[in-house]
C-alpha cells in the first residue's frame, strides 16, 4: 500500500473524469503550500482518511451528476449536484466551469477562506473587463457579471475596473503594423532567493558572454531584416532578463549600437532597459543608455528594508538604491520605474508601508507592486514557509489604497500561478508615464519579436490568433544551436504572408 505522509501530501481521487487541472487550480486556492497526489478511479491504495477530496462525475441519461466529498483539517463536507445540460464530451468548457464552481463553493464553506479573485484563475483579468466596457455596459452591470461568474471580491473588481479604464484609451493608440522588440539578457550579479527565472550569475557566465553578445547582435540584425521585409515598424524596445545592466558598459553599447544601426527607430514610443538591481548601475552604463536614446529604466528595490534585502540574497542596501536612483535622475531619463514585492520573507505590513513611503518620497514615474510568487525553481520554494500566515493581503491592500493618493494609477495588471494568497501584480503610473510594452504584452494585441535566450516571439494576427516561437532557454544552448534556431524565423514570414 502507498503510505502517504498526509500532512504534506493531499490525495485527490478523480472518479469518472480527468478534470485534474481544474481540480488542482481550485484546491490550490484554499490549501496553500501543498502537493497534491492524484488517483484516478482506483481508490484501493487509499483508506478513507487519506482522501482529501473525492470528486466524482457520473453521467446519467439526461444529466451529469457531480458528487464531491472533501476532508480538511479534521472537517468533512459533501455535496451532490446536477450539472445543468452538461456533457463532459460535448460541452467541455461549460462542464469544467460548473465543476470548478461547485468545488469552489464547497471549499469556501469548509475553510471559511475568501479568495480575492474567486474562480478567476486566468492571468489577464483586465481582458475580462475591456470587452464589457466596449459593449457599453455600466460599472454596476460589469460588477454583477464579475461577481456572478467568478465570485470576485469587491476590492478586486474595483481594481481591475480602474485598471481597464486607464488602459483602454492607451491601447487604442497602438499604431497599425507596429511590433515590440524584446531583448533578453539572462544574467544577474547573484540569484535572489525567490527567483525562478533562467538567470545566471555573471561570474558563472563570464566565459559565455562574448559569444552570447556576438550572436545576440546577429539575431538582432536578422530581426531588422525581417522587420524591413515585412514593412513593420518598431513601436517599443524592451531589454529585460535577468538584469540587462549586469553587462559591462561596452557590451551594452554593442547591443544598443546594433539596434540603432539596423532598425528604423523613428516611430519608437518607448525604449526601456531594466536596470533592475542597484549593484549593477554605474554612471558609465547610464551614460551609454542615454546616448542611444533609452528613456525608461526600471530600478527595482523590491523592499527598502535592509533585513529583508539580506533575506532574499541581495548584496546591496536600501541606501544603495537611493544612491542609484539619484544618480539615474541626473541622466535625465524621462521615465523611471521602481518595482516592489509584497510578501517577502521577514517583511511585515508596517515595514512594507514604510517601503511604500520611502519609494514614493523618491517620486519615480511609476511603481510596480508584485506579490511574491514561489515556483519550484526558486530556492525559497523548498521551505514552503513563506506561504504560511504571510500578511501579504494587508500589504497589497495598503499599496492599492496608498498609491493613487500620490497620483499613481493602476494601468496594467497580471496574475501568476503560485502567487501567495492568490494576489496580483499591478503597475501604477503617473499620467503619461504608463509603459506601452507592459500593457501590450498583457493585452496580446501586438506582435512581440524576442531576441536572445529564453526570449519568445509572439506573432499576433488581426483575428487574434497567436503563434509563439521560443528561443532556447539556456545561453549554452542558444550559442551551440544558433543556426538551427534562426531557421525558425521562417515561421514569421509564413504567418505574415496571410496577414499582409
Ligand atoms: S534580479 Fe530578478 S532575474 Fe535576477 S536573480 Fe533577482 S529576481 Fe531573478
Amino acid at each position: 500500500m502507498n503510505e502517504l505522509p498526509i500532512e504534506q501530501q493531499f490525495a485527490v481521487v478523480l472518479y469518472g473524469h480527468t478534470l485534474k487541472y481544474e481540480s488542482e487550480c481550485i484546491l490550490k486556492l484554499f490549501i496553500p503550500a501543498t502537493r497534491f497526489q492524484f488517483f484516478y478511479d482506483d481508490i484501493s491504495p487509499l483508506n478513507k482518511c487519506q482522501r482529501t477530496a473525492f470528486l466524482q462525475l457520473r453521467q446519467g441519461k439526461e444529466y451529469t451528476w457531480f458528487y464531491c466529498a472533501v476532508s480538511l483539517y479534521g472537517k468533512r463536507l459533501r455535496c451532490a449536484e446536477k450539472l445543468e445540460k452538461c456533457n463532459p464530451e460535448t460541452d467541455k468548457a461549460k462542464c469544467e466551469y460548473q465543476f470548478s464552481k461547485m468545488l469552489f463553493s464547497l471549499l469556501e464553506k469548509l475553510t471559511g477562506i475568501t479568495v480575492p479573485w474567486g474562480l478567476l484563475t486566468g492571468i489577464r483579468p483586465v481582458r475580462k473587463v475591456l470587452p464589457l466596457i466596449e459593449e457599453g455596459k455600466t460599472k454596476e452591470e460589469i460588477f454583477n457579471i464579475l461577481h456572478n461568474t467568478y465570485k470576485i471580491a469587491e476590492e478586486k473588481m474595483e481594481l481591475v475596473y480602474k485598471t481597464a479604464c486607464v488602459q483602454k484609451p492607451l491601447l487604442e493608440q497602438t499604431p497599425k503594423n507596429s511590433v515590440g522588440l524584446y531583448v533578453s539578457i539572462p544574467f544577474c550579479p547573484t540569484r535572489c532567493s525567490y527567483c525562478s527565472f533562467v538567470s545566471h550569475s555573471v561570474q558563472q557566465a563570464k566565459k559565455l558572454m562574448p559569444d552570447y553578445i556576438r550572436l545576440l547582435c546577429k539575431e538582432l540584425e536578422i530581426w531588422a531584416k525581417i522587420v524591413k521585409d515585412l514593412k513593420l515598424s518598431i513601436d517599443t524596445v524592451y531589454f529585460g532578463g535577468g538584469t540587462p545592466t549586469s553587462l559591462e558598459a561596452y557590451d551594452l553599447q554593442k547591443l544598443l549600437e546594433t539596434i540603432q544601426n539596423n532598425f528604423d527607430l523613428s516611430h519608437v514610443r518607448e525604449y526601456c532597459v531594466e536596470a533592475g538591481r542597484p549593484d549593477t548601475i554605474t554612471a558609465e552604463k547610464l551614460a551609454v543608455l542615454r546616448e542611444y536614446g533609452v528613456e525608461r529604466i526600471s530600478i527595482n528595490p523590491q523592499t527598502m528594508n535592509d533585513e529583508v534585502l539580506k533575506n532574499i540574497g541581495r548584496c546591496h542596501t536600501s541606501a544603495d538604491i537611493i544612491d542609484s536612483y539619484n544618480l539615474a535622475r541626473k541622466y535625465d531619463f524621462s521615465n523611471i520605474n521602481m518595482d516592489l514585492i509584497a510578501g517577502l520573507p521577514g517583511d511585515t505590513p508596517e515595514q512594507f508601508h514604510s517601503t511604500l513611503e520611502k519609494v514614493i518620497a523618491l517620486s519615480p514615474d511609476s511603481i510596480t507592486v508584485h506579490t511574491l510568487t514561489l515556483k519550484r525553481a526558486a530556492n525559497l520554494y523548498a521551505d514552503g514557509m513563506s506561504q504560511i500566515n504571510n500578511p501579504v493581503r494587508e500589504m497589497v491592500r495598503d499599496s492599492v489604497n496608498m498609491l493613487p493618493k500620490y497620483d499613481y494609477l493602476p494601468y496594467y495588471m497580471y496574475r501568476q500561478k503560485n502567487t501567495i494568497d492568490n494576489q496580483e501584480n499591478v503597475g501604477y503610473a503617473r499620467a503619461g508615464k504608463e509603459s506601452f510594452y507592459n500593457m501590450l504584452i498583457m493585452d496580446e494585441t501586438q506582435t512581440i519579436l524576442g531576441a536572445g535566450c529564453a526570449a519568445s516571439t509572439k506573432l499576433v494576427e488581426p483575428n487574434g490568433r497567436i503563434t509563439r516561437v521560443h528561443n532556447y532557454k539556456f545561453p549554452y544552448e542558444y550559442i551551440a544551436q544558433f543556426d538551427q534556431l534562426m531557421k525558425k524565423k521562417e515561421q514569421v514570414y509564413e504567418v505574415y504572408s496571410h496577414i499582409i
